[in-house]
């Protein structure tokens, strides 16, 4: 055994690692349940070389000591998503060649059709599991440890492939920022087949010998029972979480509202991020839970980036500076520094920036200019700090000659009292080479009309930014992680 994840668990045998349907698993828990995991795997093979197994189970104990398991019998992980339909669980199975399929008894319906059609070892977790446990291969920190498709704006996801130097480093570089500790205990509430909630998560957490309480879905109720009743130091999530929970504790009793509260204020830290946080959300969640939301910016491929700092001013609407080991630069079409108050993309150097796109040299290369990772993101550094644009493809819009920033508009378009949530993207036009088009959800009493919406939106916006047209729609579109797809978007508007 010697992937230090694992090795540091011997320093907190007895500690609880993992609560989850109601029941509680110790570090030597996991130990022995991945390995046992492992040796099933590895059958009479002695190292499965970074042969790929994809798993689909639940968030809880078993999704943990699956993870480990697969590691230790040295294969890469592959993460399915809980809620995806079979096409885009086949796709991929089958993008990443996996050879073996472990699924929880809930979705055997789903993925043993698949693994006989490709003739793929099945395995379901609630098979006996061997007692006698065989000797585990030693696997090396540069090894290949697992694939996360990510989704572009155009084409098919794509794997992204850290090894267990990458998410070392990843979950190191969290834990000096945030000082995670032993003591800590975290109530995980993403889904596990994205960074967020396994790296900044689940793996900071058993790195630092906390306490993980795993709910197997997002519920924003049981949610905030479990902060009020629970003993947790730290939350995580992303905006639409926050914006869901606001909403429970608006429309909670006056006693349970108090409850909520004083069980946020126990928390050390709560940090969001994933997609941009709006202000207005910030400065909601502060009132009834008395954290200033710590905003930090990261993707698949790269693990976190920048974040507000743990200690000190935290500013709404910044994504703060470099993480310890991350070296940040913005850089123009040319591929030249911008200086302070210009925008242009950021770039990302770190132990953590991913291996490569799984089976996909071309991509990979394409991501990658004298060694630095272009995220494709959009930022200005200003006042000491990162502010995020958005994504150039999708949020970067141009027009009339402006280049405008979707994220900037959105921000101001939220402050209109009869705008509940909007996003803006740039339709194709003859005239504007793109023209700014917002989509609204507006509050049930509101009479919006464009005429009235523009000569509001030109008091507060550059004339070129505000939209020309407008659609009222009663939801965004959103992916699993609950950011809105903005391709869906532009889509309402043709
Ligand atoms: P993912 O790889 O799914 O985590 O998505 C990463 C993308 O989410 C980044 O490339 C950004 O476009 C976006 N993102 C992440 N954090 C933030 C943030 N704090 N503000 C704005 N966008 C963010």
């Amino acid at each position: 055994m010697n992937l230090p994840l694992i090795n540091r668990v011997l320093e907190h045998k007895n500690r609880i690692a993992i609560a989850s349907n109601e029941q509680t698993y110790t570090y030597e828990d996991l130990l022995h349940a991945s390995s046992q995991i492992a040796t099933n795997l590895l059958q009479d093979a002695t190292d499965l070389q970074e042969q790929r197994v994809a798993f689909l189970i639940p968030s809880g104990f078993e999704y943990i000591a699956t993870l480990w398991g697969i590691w230790r019998a040295g294969a890469i992980a592959v993460p399915l998503c809980v809620s995806h339909p079979r096409p885009e669980l086949e796709y991929v199975i089958v993008n990443s060649a996996a050879s073996i399929i472990v699924a929880h008894p809930n979705f055997e319906a789903l993925l043993r059709p698949i693994a006989r059609s490709h003739n793929l070892r099945f395995i379901l977790t609630s098979e006996t599991l061997p007692t006698q446990i065989n000797p585990l291969p030693t696997v090396d920190l540069s090894r290949r440890a697992l694939i996360l498709y990510t989704s572009g704006t155009t084409g098919k996801p794509k794997g992204a492939v850290t090894t267990h130097r990458n998410i070392q480093a990843q979950v190191t570089s969290l834990i000096d920022a945030w000082e995670w500790t032993a003591s800590d205990r975290i109530l995980h509430v993403l889904p596990l087949h994205h960074i967020h909630g396994i790296v900044n998560v689940l793996l900071c957490a058993l790195w630092a010998g906390a306490e993980c309480e795993m709910l197997e879905k997002f519920d924003a109720e049981t949610v905030w029972h479990r902060i009020d009743r629970g003993n947790f130091t730290l939350f995580m999530a992303v905006p639409t979480i926050y914006v869901k929970l606001i909403a429970a504790w608006e429309t909670a009793t006056e006693e349970l509202q108090k409850s909520r509260s004083e069980g946020c204020a126990k928390m050390r830290l709560m940090v969001s991020g994933s997609a941009a946080l709006p202000v207005k959300v910030l400065e909601n969640w502060q009132k009834i839970s008395g954290h200033f939301l710590l905003e930090r910016y990261g993707m698949t491929e790269i693990g976190m980036a920048l974040s507000n700092p743990l200690h000190g001013q935290r500013k709404a609407g910044s994504v703060g500076k470099p993480l310890p080991g991350v070296e940040v630069q913005l850089v123009d079409e040319n591929g030249e520094l911008v200086a302070a108050g210009t925008p242009g993309e950021i770039q990302v150097k770190s132990p953590g920036v991913f291996l490569e796109y799984w089976q996909n040299p071309a991509a990979t290369a394409k991501t990658f200019q004298n060694g630095w990772f272009c995220t494709g993101d959009f930022a200005v550094f200003e006042n000491d700090n990162y502010r995020i644009l958005g994504r150039i493809s999708v949020d970067i819009i141009k027009t009339g000659g402006y280049k405008v920033s979707a994220l900037e508009i959105e921000e101001v378009l939220r402050s209109h009292p009869e705008i509940q949530e909007c996003a803006v993207v740039g339709v194709e036009d003859v005239e504007w080479g793109e023209r700014v088009c917002a989509a609204l959800v507006l509050r049930s009493e509101s009479s919006l009309t464009l005429e009235s919406f523009r000569s509001w939106a030109k008091k507060q916006l550059a004339v070129y930014k505000v939209p020309t047209r407008i659609l009222t729609v009663e939801e965004l579109p959103r992916n699993t992680m609950g950011k809105v797809t903005k391709p869906e978007v532009t889509k309402l508007f043709y």
